[in-house]
Parts: structure tokens; C-alpha cells; sequence
């Protein structure tokens, strides 16, 4: 069972993988770069190669990228349109560079052009940007949101009416965060919603299609479309959520990441305590 948490590469993507280790971790997510910034500084086939190093010293694997909050490639501005467009090709090369299989982003915002005109725009990014890079490994996933204020991709059916206009949708997955389907109005506080919010999900999307989990509680209510994570079994969403998710079968190879606070590895060392505790021997369907 791939468990793990977003870790920080302070001092270097390298450093990541023993953060993970302290945090008892066996797969990782990070960011490639400085998250709330646009500039990154080019990474070197030193910085690539320490990075592999440390993946087999620890054993922690890098089974993700996020992208930078910035990047809104649902932007009805041209200037930010293109300024996101670049930053995202850049992530994904870093991504190759790197050797990380899976880019996790999310899907950007409408500010006031409505949801049609955003996802139109968003599906033309990603062709445009596969032709830009017809080579290029990675797999896009798309993130589900909790759909604050403009932010798409708060339904299935949006992320599957992006996939729908990009010609190579083989190089695009998603990853579901359960704060956000659950803020999103999806319920998955019983085992019986789950079943049903995973059919539903299978349905629309294709469970093929599900590439990375994140596994955060929520600090607030069912479809207040409001993103605050919170500890495990801690929040709204409770405990029986994530049993369901650790022992759904269907879902047992996707890698799952914490993404709650923290001021040390311990926080994350809890919840992975926790959610181990929760898989069963037997799994249900
Ligand atoms: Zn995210
Ligand atoms: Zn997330």
C-alpha cells in the first residue's frame, strides 16, 4: 500500500526523499520548485541524479509533482494566459528531467469568463501544450477541487469534459483529494457513499484514470466548496472514509498522499499511523 505526504526540498529536490523517511513515508509528492513563485532556477543533472541516488538510498519514491498555485490556465487574460501556459511546459520538463511520472495541477479558475469559456480554454491548453512537447513522459493529472470562488473541476463531469477536448488524453489522469470531493458536495463519510461516489467516479471518469489520492480531512462542512485540510479522522469527513479507500481493492496500488498540516514529521508519522491502522486483511468491494 503506497502511502506517503507532500515533503518539503528545502535545500534541494535531493533532500526530499529522507524527508520522507523521517516521516515514514513510502512515496512522496513535491514541488520542483518554490510553489508561490514564478521563476525557478534550472535544475542540474547533479541535482537529478542526487535525486535518484536518495530515491534508492531511502527507498521513498517520487510518485508526484504539484504545480505551482500560480499557473491558471483557465485565464481569460491573455498576459497570465501565456505566463501560465510557459510555467506549466516548464514543470512538465522538470517533471522528465526528473523522473517523476505524475504532475498533479489544478484546474484553473474562470474569474468571471464562466465555466464553459474556462474549461474550452483549459482543454486548448493541454492540446497545445502536447504539441509543444510531443515527447514529453509525464502524466498530467487533474486535480478534483472543492470549487472555491471561480475554480473549476469541482464535478467529475468537468474533468471529463476537459479530457474530452484534449486529442492525447492518454497522457492525462486524474488524482482525487478526498477534502475537496467532500467540500465539493460528493459524500463519503459512510462506506455506502463511497461505494457510490467511487461508481460515480468510475462512470464518468474511469477509474484507470485515477493516478495519485490525496488523503486529507476536512476542516469544514459537507459542499461548503471552502478547501481547509485538516488530521485525519479530525475533521468532518471522520475515519470511515479512508477504511473505505484503504481497502477498496480497485484502489489499492494508487499512491496516496497527505497533504495536512504540519510543523515536523510528526503530524505526518500520526496520520500514517492511523490510516495503517485502518487497512483491513480482507479487503471489501
Ligand atoms: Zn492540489
Ligand atoms: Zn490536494
Amino acid at each position: 500500500m503506497p502511502l506517503g505526504a507532500h515533503v518539503s526540498i528545502a535545500g534541494g529536490v535531493f533532500n526530499a526523499p529522507h524527508n520522507g523517511k523521517e516521516a515514514t513515508c513510502e512515496v512522496i509528492q513535491i514541488f520542483t520548485k518554490s510553489a508561490n513563485q514564478w521563476k525557478s532556477k534550472r535544475l542540474s543533472d547533479k541535482e537529478a541524479r542526487m535525486l535518484d541516488e536518495a530515491q534508492e538510498e531511502t527507498g521513498v519514491e517520487v510518485v508526484c509533482a504539484h504545480d505551482s498555485y500560480l499557473i491558471n490556465l483557465a485565464s481569460p487574460d491573455d498576459a497570465l494566459f501565456m505566463k501560465s501556459y510557459n510555467a506549466f511546459l516548464e514543470e512538465m520538463q522538470r517533471c522528465d528531467f526528473l523522473n517523476i511520472p505524475n504532475l498533479v495541477m489544478h484546474p484553473g479558475s474562470h474569474v468571471g469568463s464562466g465555466e464553459e469559456a474556462g474549461l474550452k480554454k483549459m482543454g486548448e491548453a493541454f492540446n497545445r501544450l502536447f504539441d509543444a512537447d510531443p515527447d514529453g513522459k509525464v502524466t498530467i493529472c487533474l486535480e478534483t477541487t472543492a470549487g472555491q470562488g471561480t475554480n473549476l473541476g469541482y464535478t467529475f463531469d468537468q474533468l471529463a469534459e476537459i479530457i474530452d477536448m484534449v486529442e492525447n488524453k492518454d497522457r492525462l489522469g486524474i488524482c482525487l483529494d478526498t477534502c475537496h470531493i467532500f467540500a465539493a458536495g460528493y459524500p463519503i463519510s459512510t462506506e455506502k457513499d463511497c461505494k457510490a461516489t467511487i461508481k460515480s467516479f468510475d462512470d464518468i471518469l474511469g477509474l484507470n484514470r485515477l493516478k495519485i489520492m490525496h488523503f486529507n480531512d476536512s476542516k469544514k462542512d459537507f459542499g461548503s466548496r471552502v478547501d481547509r485540510h485538516e488530521h485525519i479522522g479530525q475533521g468532518f469527513i471522520g475515519e470511515q472514509a479512508f477504511t473505505y479507500f484503504l481497502n477498496d481493492s480497485r484502489l489499492a496500488k494508487v499512491p496516496k498522499i497527505l497533504e495536512t498540516p504540519k510543523t515536523s514529521a510528526a503530524e505526518d508519522i500520526a496520520n500514517l499511523t492511523l490510516l495503517r491502522s485502518l487497512i483491513r486483511k480482507k479487503d471489501i468491494k
